[in-house]
């Protein structure tokens, strides 16, 4: 089956290699029903310089994007969003001041409140390193990591939760930790478990599969499964950064995600999140 949608995708206006209007073209090459634009949001100070939008830059980007929407409105839905991370400070109400669809909620950076220090999740294995000593070994380092994505979804209530389990970037060699221990699988559990009771879409994302460092999408196999158990909504998007990647890995992620069980999988259409049946 044919995913055929993708609402996490970068532009130029952050760390992305397109433009959106590069991104639009392939999608309706690609016969997708809707595609959705999820500039990392601007984050005070210099912790986002890299990566995230300006204060200056959201404003053009909205501002771009909704002419775009007008000009493929026979072609293509487009929906305007921003993968707003727990330190660009926005709460729930930032999709009524930017008149956004939709926003994708993330956590990228954790906080030792000893020391102040703030360290990427999904930067490079080195930063990983640093961040785990500076925690004090792994499960503290993991833990603290799902800490905060439950206080960035109580605050944000994003429609999506985004690469919900990130910590797992550099670990496809099980280097730091087993996924497979019970400390991580309940830690899971237990976040899961509040997940349900928010009205967050969690994501299939590909995207870090595409840049060569997973070769499963987020989440894991045994989340997935537990998402099922626990009957919370998922969809599938590619977290692309180049044009090459919008549908990187859908089909066999379908595969993946029917395999596992699932009967329906949400996709934005009509400007409403709808569940559309698993074939
Ligand atoms: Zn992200
Ligand atoms: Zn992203």
């Amino acid at each position: 089956m044919k995913f055929l949608s993708n609402l996490h995708t970068h532009t130029l206006y952050c760390d992305g290699n397109n433009s959106a209007e590069e991104y639009i073209k392939r999608a309706i090459e690609l016969g997708f029903i809707s595609i959705g634009f999820s500039g990392h949001s601007y984050i005070p100070g210099t912790l986002g310089e890299d990566w995230g939008m300006s204060e200056e830059g959201t404003l053009e980007y909205i501002k771009e994007l909704k002419g775009l929407r007008e000009k493929y409105k026979g072609d293509i839905e487009v929906y305007i969003g921003l993968e707003t991370d727990y330190y660009s400070g926005y709460k729930k109400d930032i999709k009524e001041k930017l008149s956004l669809d939709y926003t994708l909620g993330s956590v990228h950076l954790i906080k030792n409140d000893t020391t102040g220090e703030y360290y990427s999740i999904d930067s490079s294995p080195e930063i990983t390193e640093e961040g785990i000593k500076a925690f004090g070994g792994v499960r503290n380092y993991i833990k603290k990591y799902y800490e905060t994505l439950l206080e960035m979804i109580e605050e944000q209530e994003p429609d999506i939760i985004g690469h919900i389990d990130l910590v797992k970037k550099f670990n496809s060699d099980n280097r730091y930790f087993d996924e497979t221990e019970e400390w991580y699988i309940s830690l899971i559990d237990e976040a899961l478990d509040k997940i349900k009771s928010s009205n967050s879409i969690i994501e299939v994302n590909t995207g870090a599969m595409s840049r060569g460092w997973t070769n499963f999408p987020y989440p894991s196999k045994f989340i997935l499964k537990l998402i099922l158990e626990k009957n919370i909504p998922i969809t599938l998007n590619s977290d692309v950064h180049s044009v090459e990647n919008l549908d990187y890995y859908f089909d066999e992620s379908m595969e993946v995600i029917k395999e596992t069980g699932f009967k329906k999988i949400k996709i934005l259409k009509k400007s409403e999140f709808q569940d559309i049946e698993v074939k």
